[in-house]
């Protein structure tokens, strides 16, 4: 008896030293580390800093109009790696720098020894409080950049996406006056399809004014600011006359029955935007809208956004991958997983004239992904 515990004992260890051979071994894992120190030994350090982000236009939508956008900017340091993330926080959210560094402080990513245990560290990061999902979009944005790194692999690669198929992006007009209107078509040239904000009375003129000076495709997005159905349906109608391909949030996100409605009889796609934010939301959405715009601001980061693409694609539903005013991190971070989208509209980074970042890039209105590796910053 005495025996056999000391051989299943024995045994165990076998066991245990086996997967210990088998983990070092790892090819990639083995050649990074090769010459270091053990990699137990090694510990993630993670820093973050304020930043503001200047406008290069005034930004108005349905619901507000602003010049800055605060983001924080985030680093995580292993072994001779730094991978690096942001957390990008409009105002209307309801996150701020102060918030995102009181969420920060509380992540302790010493505890874990390998930066590849993506599963269980972004649940840990998520667990630690509800919301702050641009805060931990910020985490999660600088570990792929570290893991991305440490394989010496951009993300497109490592999931298998295509890199050459990636969408078109499309530029964003804000609501202004009919001569800025026509100025700012006018200085995106470069970009192959515009997108326009509505939701207020001068909708049908913002349409004309740009109708007016271009040809390109068109789609709008309302910000929730059309209220009644019957209005919306007649303006889809009316849309789509003037070669727009879909309609964004077209009304407010609580009139789910409205919306289920709307999508049903609207002869354009409609796409949940601020009615979606995480996995759950992908869910409700369905039946409701046509499709969804997945944001890493708003869905916790890269790691979440990978599993609503493919949800939101099992369910037949059309997925589109959206931003906020982000520096070029961030905007990296999404493009990964651009060429498996219906629709791109990836340029925060545009719209900002001081952009600390060099990483992926819009040629001709394309976007078009580099091999460097993690999220593709130079
Ligand atoms: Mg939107």
């Amino acid at each position: 008896m005495k025996k056999n515990r000391r051989d299943f004992i024995k045994m165990s260890g076998l066991i245990a030293g086996s997967t210990l051979v088998g983990f070092n071994t790892n090819p990639i894992i083995a050649q990074k580390l090769s010459g270091k120190k053990n990699m137990n030994s090694s510990k993630m350090k993670l820093s973050y800093n304020p930043y503001t982000l200047e406008l290069k236009h005034v930004f108005t939508i349905a619901t507000s109009s602003r010049k800055t956008t605060p983001v924080m900017l985030t680093k995580i340091e292993y072994e001779d790696f730094v991978g690096y993330g942001e957390a990008s926080m409009p105002p209307y959210l309801g996150e701020s720098q102060e918030s995102a560094a009181k969420f920060l402080s509380k992540v302790n990513l010493s505890q874990f020894n390998d930066p590849l245990d993506l599963e269980n560290i972004l649940n840990y990061v998520d667990s630690i409080d509800s919301g702050n999902a641009a805060a931990k979009a910020s985490v999660d944005i600088a570990l792929h950049d570290l893991v991305g790194k440490l394989l010496n692999k951009p993300w497109h690669k490592i999931w298998g996406f295509p890199k050459d198929t990636t969408p078109f992006t499309s530029f964003t007009i804000g609501i202004d006056t009919d001569e800025v209107v026509k100025q700012k078509v006018h200085e995106a040239e470069e970009y192959k399809i515009l997108k326009v904000k509505l939701g207020r009375d001068t909708d049908k003129q913002m349409i004309e004014t740009i109708r007016s000076v271009t040809k390109k495709p068109l789609v709008v997005d309302v910000n929730q600011g059309w209220t009644d159905k019957e209005f919306a349906l007649d303006m889809i109608y009316w849309l789509k006359e003037r070669g727009i391909d879909f309609v964004e949030q077209p009304m407010p996100k609580n009139q789910i029955d409205d919306m289920a409605w709307l999508t049903e009889k609207s002869p354009l796609p409609t796409i949940a935007d601020e009615a979606l934010q995480r996995i759950p939301d992908v869910i409700k959405a369905f039946g409701v809208y046509s499709g969804i715009n997945i944001k890493l601001m708003k869905c916790t980061g890269m790691r979440e956004a990978h599993k609503m693409l493919t949800l939101a694609k099992s369910l037949g539903m059309k997925v589109m991958l959206g931003c906020m005013t982000e520096t070029s991190c961030a905007i990296s971070a999404a493009a990964q997983l651009s060429s498996m989208v219906d629709w791109a509209d990836l340029d925060g980074n545009l719209l900002i004239s001081n952009d600390p970042y060099d990483g992926i890039k819009v040629i001709e209105g394309k976007v078009t992904l580099n091999d460097y590796p993690g999220i593709g910053l130079k």
